[in-house]
Order: structure tokens, then C-alpha cells, then sequence
């Protein structure tokens, strides 16, 4: 590989390009794997040049491949007697440093190449944890929005009923993501339960009455604003009083509000597949209530809520990649919680314009690579996702170790540790980026941080 820096026109290097090529030519049509190759490599060649042993035994190559990839049919049926087959996926990415892990999503969105984009990331996300957890990423086209919850009991026993022979708590280790929260993890659990005739730590996201950790559904929103605050506390700022964009209304997004809320914060929009809610006068605990009864309970839509609260103001859009007026809106920060790619290069400049100074990703990628680069090099706080929403499965981590104890740890202590985790993940990231020669930025250090010690474990563990 060659080791210069020159950049072509759209500020790809010659060495980042060369791995991108390898990526193309296997897979020519997976856009969001080949964006996620491209965000993480375009940081690694100052560390080949200081470790030759990476080039040496192709690491770069080697972790661009996953471990394996399962694929299967999903069969159900409706409430109508309809017949439905859905398409359902098992990425396990790497494991060097762990068995798999990552999230489960059910959206009529996912492909193998988002799948892949989000497996990618959740390796280094998770090597940045300190956790022993490989990465891996799984789901189905199968979109849960107005299904009933015996419909999605069924959909969640048949896709269980082949994934079980895949996964284990020693092997893989799945959780939730978009479209699989509390509800889908339990009948999941359920089915994984009957077939093999076991009780094991075999998901997390578990109800804490059955051997879920405490805090872990608020785990990744408030991570996010851990980190943020970290961030902000090394450039002499503070959340308090700043006025936060939220996008999304689910499970990041509402925790992301409460922990701002908590730190003197003040979140003023949310959003949805249909639009999106500007409430100037901010988003207090008994709105959050209002919102998590919505989304969580009646699973109904976040327009509902300018319909209750006098001064707010609801605006439609087609998608959450399509709600861009919300990034217009003036605010000090932003934590995009929705979906990948809903920031581009025109809404970065809208949040510059509109005053922010700070953005933490809740979501997995969703500031588009040059969208980060305008962010950036205007000086924003640019917390990324695979650091700063890694107090999910942080939290997933301690859940697997409290059900291997046979323990439940007070949320007190599971917070204590997400705290110090999110603040070390912080100083990882700085450290790196500083020691590679990348300054304050944080998605090299996080691509750096989270790459180095899981190629050390390959070298380790021989070509496997
Ligand atoms: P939820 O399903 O709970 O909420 C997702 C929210 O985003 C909903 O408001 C949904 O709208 C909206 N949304 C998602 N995808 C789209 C889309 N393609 N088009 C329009 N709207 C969309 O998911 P989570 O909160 O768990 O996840 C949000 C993000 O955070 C994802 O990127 C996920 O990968 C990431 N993440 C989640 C973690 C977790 O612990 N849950 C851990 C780390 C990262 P609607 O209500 O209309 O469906």
C-alpha cells in the first residue's frame, strides 16, 4: 500500500483510496459500507507507518472482511391470515477481542450494506468500551410500525426460530436497535428460550425483572450527553442553558432529552419518520412523559405533540433524511439520535449559521463524511457516534457481566460506570488523535483508538 498523503479532488487519499478499491470491487453496492470503510481508514495511515507489522500481516485488509455473514428466509403471518416473508441477517464482523455483539434493527430501510456499515463501526465502538465485545450487527426488512403486538410476537419467533443456531452468550451476543426495543428483546428471548431449552445472558436489553441491567435503556442517550459534556468541558464551555437539537423521538433521542434536561440543558426539537417539533420554549420532564407514553406506549407520531403543547410548532417531512429545516433552527447543539446520513453537507452549514458549537452522534453515522469536514473545520465539537453513543453497548457489556455473576447491580452503580467509561472513551480519543498528529479531532482518535487494539489482538491470535 503506499503510504503518501496526496489527496484527489473530493479530499480521498492515495492510501485511503486503495482500500476503498478493494471494498468496491467486492462489494459495488453497498453505499453505506464502503462510506463507513472510508470514514474509518482515511485515519489509519500515520498508525500503518508507525506499526509496520499492520501492513505487514494485512490488518487493514483483513478487518475489511467480515467473519461471516448469515442470511435467512423469515416467514409469518398477519392478523388478516396473510402470508409475509422478510429478509433476516446475522453480521459477525470481528471478533478478536470478543464474542459478537451489536444491535438488532427492524426497518423496511435495512440491506446487507446497511447492516455491514453498522457491524463495521460497532468493532471499533466497541474496542473504544474497554469491554471484551467483538463487533457484529444483525435485522430485517421487516418494518414493526403499525403491526400488532401479536403480529410482531410471531415475525420475532420466527426470525428467532434461525438465529438461535447462531448466536450464544459466549458467540454472539445481540441487543436492540431501530425498531427493536424492550418488546421485540422479549419475545426474541422467549423463542431463543424454548428452543434450546436454556436461560442464558444470550441478548441484552432484557427487562431488569429477568436479568436485564439497570439503566441500559437510557444507557446510549445518556452517554451521548456524557460525552458531549466531556467535550465541552475541555474547551472551557458547559451544557448548562444550551439549547439542543434533537433529531428522533425513540429510545436514544428520549434519554439523550432527559440527561440534558437533568444537566441544565435545553432540548427544543424532536423528530420522526413524518416530521419534526420545535418547541422554543424547551422540552421539559412532564413533555418527555408526554413523548414517551407517545412513542413507547401507543406507538403513535411526534406531530401529536405540537397538537398538545400550545407554542410548539410541527413540520412535515417524507423522511428523517428529508427533515433539513430542523437543522436550521438556532441552538448552541445538536444530537442527531434518529437514523444515518440525516446531516449533509447543506444542514452542517445551517448548523454553523444557526450557532452550534457542539454535536454529539447519538446516531450510528449520521453526519455524511464531508458534512463532518464542514463541521469540523468550522471549529464544532464533533463527537462521533461509534465514541460517542458507545454507552449503549458499554452498558450491554456490564449486563453481560452481571448475568454471568448471577448479580444486579443499583442503576447508581451502572451509571457510575457509564460515566467513568464515557469520560475514558473521551480521553482515549483525544489522546490518539493528539499522538498521531490529528490535533483535537475526534473521529480520528476514536477510529485510532478503537483500531489499535483490536488489530494487536489479531496479530496475537494468528491468521485466523
Ligand atoms: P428507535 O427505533 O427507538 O428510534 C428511531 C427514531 O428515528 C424514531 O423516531 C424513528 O421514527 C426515526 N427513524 C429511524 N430511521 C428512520 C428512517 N430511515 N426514516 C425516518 N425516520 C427514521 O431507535 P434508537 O433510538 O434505538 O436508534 C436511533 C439511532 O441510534 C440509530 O442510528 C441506532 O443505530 C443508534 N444507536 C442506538 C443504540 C441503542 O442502544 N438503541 C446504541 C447505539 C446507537 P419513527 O418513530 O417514525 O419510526
Amino acid at each position: 500500500m503506499s503510504g503518501t498523503t496526496v489527496a484527489d479532488a473530493r479530499g480521498v487519499s492515495v492510501f485511503t483510496q486503495s482500500y476503498l478499491d478493494i471494498v468496491k470491487q467486492r462489494d459495488p453496492n453497498q453505499p453505506e459500507f464502503i462510506q463507513a470503510v472510508q470514514e474509518v481508514v482515511a485515519s489509519l495511515e500515520p498508525v500503518l507507518d508507525r506499526h509496520p507489522e499492520y501492513r505487514d500481516q494485512r490488518i487493514i485488509e483483513r478487518i475489511l472482511e467480515p467473519e461471516r455473514v448469515i442470511q435467512f428466509r423469515v416467514p409469518w403471518q398477519a392478523d388478516d391470515g396473510t402470508v409475509h416473508v422478510n429478509r433476516g441477517f446475522r453480521v459477525g464482523f470481528n471478533s478478536a477481542i470478543g464474542p459478537y455483539k451489536g444491535g438488532l434493527r427492524f426497518h423496511p430501510s435495512v440491506t446487507l450494506s446497511i447492516l455491514k456499515f453498522l457491524a463495521f463501526e460497532q468493532i471499533f465502538k466497541n474496542s473504544l468500551t474497554g469491554q471484551p465485545i467483538g463487533g457484529g450487527k444483525g435485522g430485517s426488512d421487516f418494518d414493526p410500525r403499525g403491526r400488532s403486538n401479536a403480529e410482531v410476537m410471531r415475525f420475532c419467533q420466527s426470525f428467532m426460530t434461525e438465529l438461535f443456531r447462531h448466536v450464544g452468550h459466549n458467540t454472539d451476543v445481540p441487543a436492540g436497535d431501530i425498531g427493536v426495543g424492550g418488546r421485540e428483546i422479549g419475545y426474541l428471548f422467549g423463542q431463543y428460550k424454548r428452543i434450546t431449552n436454556t436461560f442464558t445472558g444470550v441478548l441484552t436489553g432484557r427487562s431488569p425483572g429477568w436479568g436485564g441491567s439497570l439503566l441500559r435503556p437510557e444507557a446510549t442517550g445518556y452517554g451521548a450527553v456524557y460525552f458531549a459534556a466531556e467535550m465541552a468541558q475541555k474547551a472551557g464551555m458547559s451544557l448548562e442553558g444550551m439549547r439542543c437539537l434533537v433529531s428522533g423521538s425513540g429510545n436514544v433521542a428520549q434519554y439523550a432529552c432527559r440527561k440534558l434536561i437533568e444537566m441544565g440543558a435545553k432540548p427544543i426539537t424532536l423528530s420522526d419518520s413524518s416530521g419534526w417539533i420545535y418547541d422554543p420554549d424547551g422540552i421539559d420532564e412532564e413533555k418527555l412523559a408526554f413523548v414517551m407514553e407517545l412513542k413507547n406506549e401507543r406507538r403513535g407520531r411526534i406531530a401529536e405533540y405540537a397538537q398538545h403543547f400550545s407554542g410548539a410548532h410541527w413540520s412535515p417531512t417524507e423522511s428523517t433524511a428529508d427533515h433539513h429545516a430542523m437543522w436550521c433552527v438556532e441552538a448552541d447543539a445538536a444530537f442527531p439520535s434518529a437514523t444515518q446520513n440525516e446531516i449533509n453537507v447543506t444542514d452542517a452549514e445551517h448548523l454553523i449559521e444557526a450557532g452550534v458549537k457542539l454535536v454529539s452522534e447519538g446516531a450510528n453515522m449520521p453526519t455524511t463524511p464531508d458534512a463532518q469536514d464542514t463541521l469540523v473545520d468550522a471549529g464544532v465539537l464533533l463527537g462521533p457516534g461509534k465514541a460517542a453513543n458507545a454507552g449503549g453497548v458499554a452498558v450491554s457489556a456490564l449486563e453481560m457481566a452481571q448475568a454471568s455473576q448471577r448479580q444486579r447491580w443499583s442503576s447508581e452503580e451502572v451509571d457510575r460506570q457509564l460515566r467513568g467509561i464515557m469520560c475514558e472513551i473521551h480521553g482515549a480519543c483525544l489522546s490518539a488523535a493528539e499522538s498521531y498528529g490529528f490535533g483535537n479531532d475526534y473521529r480520528h482518535g476514536a477510529n485510532i483508538a478503537g483500531f489499535r487494539k483490536v488489530a494487536n489482538a489479531m496479530i496475537d491470535q494468528g491468521l485466523v
